[in-house]
């Protein structure tokens, strides 16, 4: 699964602009154009990268940013500045942005910057672009090395509670329930025939995923039914 960006820029042919050069790329991108409808893209989608204009009509850029990570979301942030500000970078770099560009810039300069930004939030996976990798916010599962990592963070999961993230993830918001998962999982490893052994499994598999794993934020418990990996 490719990185998803998100631009936030009001003008349309520089949205576009940076669209069309990114998509070129393999990346998956959306556009939007206002600050106000940044933000709920940038809260609600957890794109792995967003790039936000400093000058937006309405609540500006640096708004955006404040609110976003008082919100919780924590995506890098590539500024775009409407000149050589130093102001502008200042701000932009107290406020929790990973980095700035100036406009006018090169869509070469661009890409460049936004693949070092993913590498250094998402580590060596974010190489893998194309590859069978599956994100969540800084969540990265790589399918084919089997590895798990939350931004340069490794995570060291067991074969049984890696199968059950793999299956989970593969399909955000489709619901497992334990019989199922305990099915999915009998070909993989000789597992106990009780249901409970899926929480467990689960439980140990939040220990090490979520900031709070009594508030798990990626497998989340469908009461009375099963489990479910969260929906972007
Ligand atoms: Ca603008």
């Amino acid at each position: 699964m490719a990185a998803t960006i998100l631009i936030v820029e009001d003008e349309p042919a520089v949205a576009r602009g940076i669209q069309y050069a990114l998509q070129q790329e393999g990346y998956q991108v959306t556009v939007a154009p206002s600050g106000e409808i940044g933000l709920e893209a940038a809260t609600t989608q957890a794109p792995d990268l967003v790039l936000l204009d400093v000058r937006l009509p309405g609540i500006d850029g640096f708004e955006v940013l404040r609110r976003m990570r008082a919100a919780g979301a924590k995506s890098p942030v590539l500024m775009l500045t409407a000149r050589d500000d130093e102001v502008d970078k200042v701000i932009g770099l107290e406020l929790g942005a990973d980095d700035y560009l100036t406009k006018p810039f090169g869509l070469r300069e661009l890409l460049s910057r936004v693949k070092a930004l993913l590498r250094r939030a998402y580590g060596d996976l974010a190489d893998a672009a194309g590859g069978r990798v599956i994100r969540h916010g800084d969540l990265v599962i790589d399918l084919d090395r089997r590895r798990v990592q939350r931004g340069d963070r490794r995570i060291s999961l067991t074969p049984t509670e890696f199968e059950i993230l793999r299956h989970l993830a593969s399909r955000p918001g489709r619901v497992y329930t334990r019989a199922e998962l305990l099915d999915l999982l009998r070909d993989y490893e000789a597992l106990d025939q009780d249901e409970k052994t899926i929480n467990v499994h689960v439980s140990h598999l939040r220990d090490k995923l979520e900031d709070d794993p009594s508030r798990p934020v990626f497998v989340q418990t469908i009461r009375g039914v099963g489990y479910a990996f969260a929906e972007r």
